[in-house]
């Protein structure tokens, strides 16, 4: 038997079932990786993160090689061309299984499924896993069956059975016995036709990014309820670029973190507990995309929201991406995200509030302008985080909540250093006035945008037109 494991969002030897399967059943196993730079280009997929992918074959191409399988790297155009591709490669190695992991979002699924016929007609086997998950899309439902539409009791119920039987990470298979001719084991670097940007502040080998975990685990966990809201501190893991890109899985995260705290599930105050329950969010992301598919179909989760009057103005907009909009803390925010693909998530709900609620912009916008800048862009989440800023969403986040950015920056930054960092016109302003700038007496000499909007009236025209839209559905 011939395998062939197909490599896509789980760039990763250890708790990888597909290759696992591959190396179980199969005498013969090739690895195959696609790339295609214009379904990227129609994703908004950001040019850093596209390196970090590039980067991380790389690494996957070496590990890959001591279990003596080959990865071959193949660059198509889309997904159109993948079945007629995948096919092509199984018959010149004279493989009958391909082996994969499940992508959930729906351009990946209609390309999976078109792979599985065109390879079946041609009587190969297409075996796809839920493995990017901890616990399956599908198998976290109310007592009716039907799938959680909220957070909170999604997570109840996701506790309750991830206590009976915690997933634990698959380990590394053992190398296959095969013989291979030696030019299958390029050595080529990897390349793609696409924008470049590099990534190479975050390390992508395997030794760095479970020291990454570990060291989260050991030094900032205890701590994360406490200092994970503060961008100007180093308080969270920024471990989700590999878990966009599946270089770490979910389940590798939560064994690491029960390793140290065992007990950590029995105290829901601790930092343990709440850097486990931001897993239970990305888990729930992706679990909400399978059941509600019009999610990943630029769809809004709640259908009276289409009926919101988001206004358009190509002008402020840009303000928002070029971080112009005289809100210290919205503009730092988005000079980061401009110039190294990274933003805080307590930035990301403060940005994509103002976006959405202070200036009346589409979310579809800011979720466009993020995928297309986040080193750790991913449908789900991203679509989550900004449904939910944009009260569009599923939570049961009232539309009436709008995010105050001065009084955010007062809270979450109060002297200023993450500011001060990001928009160098505001190194020299008082902290008494680093938040509302244009209140400074010397304010005339800063060459800084007076607020773009007034908070106040903004906030009332987005309740108010919010309020209209459910009265209109
Ligand atoms: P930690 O605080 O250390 O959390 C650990 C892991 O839990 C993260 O790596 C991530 O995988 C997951 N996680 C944490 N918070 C969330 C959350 N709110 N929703 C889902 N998963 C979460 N996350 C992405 O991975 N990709 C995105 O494209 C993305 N876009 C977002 C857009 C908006 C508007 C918002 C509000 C949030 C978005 N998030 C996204 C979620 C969150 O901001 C990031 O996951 C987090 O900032 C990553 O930092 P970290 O790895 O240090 O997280």
């Amino acid at each position: 038997l011939g395998g062939l494991v197909w490599f896509r969002a789980d760039l990763r030897v250890v708790d990888n079932k597909a290759l696992r399967e591959a190396c179980q059943r199969c005498e013969r196993v090739i690895a195959l990786y696609t790339a295609t730079p214009m379904q990227w280009h129609e994703h908004q997929t950001s040019p850093i993160q596209v390196d970090l992918i590039r980067r991380r074959l790389e690494v996957l191409r070496q590990q890959l090689k001591a279990l003596n399988i080959p990865l071959v790297v193949l660059e198509l155009a889309d997904f159109h061309q993948i079945p007629e591709a995948v096919l092509a490669l199984v018959q010149q190695h004279q493989l009958n299984h391909v082996f994969a992991n499940k992508q959930y979002e729906w351009n990946e699924g209609q390309r999976d499924d078109l792979t599985a016929r065109l390879l079946n007609r041609h009587q190969v086997c297409f075996s796809a896993f839920d493995h990017d998950c901890v616990i399956a899309p599908g198998e976290v439902l109310t007592r009716n069956g039907d799938p959680f539409k909220v957070f909170t009791p999604f997570r109840r119920q996701w506790l309750t059975q991830y206590r009976q039987q915690p997933p634990q990470p698959e380990a590394r298979p053992a190398p296959v016995v095969q013989n291979l001719p030696d030019a299958l084991f390029s050595d080529q670097p990897v390349s793609f036709t696409y924008p470049e940007k590099s990534s190479v502040d975050w390390p992508v080998d395997e030794e760095a990014v479970i020291q990454r975990l570990r060291t989260f685990c050991l030094e900032k966990a205890p701590d994360y309820h406490q200092r994970r809201d503060f961008p100007a501190v180093d308080g969270t893991s920024c471990l989700s670029p590999y878990l966009a890109i599946g270089a770490l899985s979910p389940r590798q995260c939560l064994s690491a973190l029960f390793a140290e705290y065992p007990f950590c599930l029995d105290e829901p105050d601790s930092g343990e507990f709440s850097w486990c329950n931001e897993i239970i969010w990305r888990e729930f992301y992706r679990h909400l995309i399978v059941a509600w598919p019009k999610i990943s179909r630029d769809q809004p989760f709640q259908p009276w929201t289409r009926h919101v009057r988001w206004q358009e103005s190509e002008a402020l907009l840009s303000a928002w991406q070029q971080g112009e909009t005289g809100f210290p803390i919205v503009d730092a925010a988005m000079r980061q995200l401009r110039e190294t693909g990274w933003m805080h998530n307590r930035l990301r709900m403060i940005t994509a509030s103002f976006l959405t609620k202070d200036l009346l912009i589409h979310w579809q916008a800011g979720e466009q302008w993020f995928m297309s800048h986040l080193i750790d862009g991913d449908l789900a989440s991203n679509n989550g985080g900004w449904q939910w800023a944009a009260s569009t969403g599923t939570d049961a986040q009232p539309y009436f909540r709008v995010f105050n950015p001065t009084t955010q920056g007062e809270r979450f930054d109060p002297k200023g250093e993450f500011i001060r960092k990001w928009v160098h016109e505001l190194k020299d302003v008082p902290d008494k006035y680093i938040h509302e700038p244009h209140r400074w007496p010397q304010a005339n000499g800063l060459n800084y945008p007076k607020p773009i909007v007034d908070h106040k009236a903004a906030r009332l025209r987005a309740i108010e037109e919010f309020k209209a839209a459910k009265a209109q559905a």
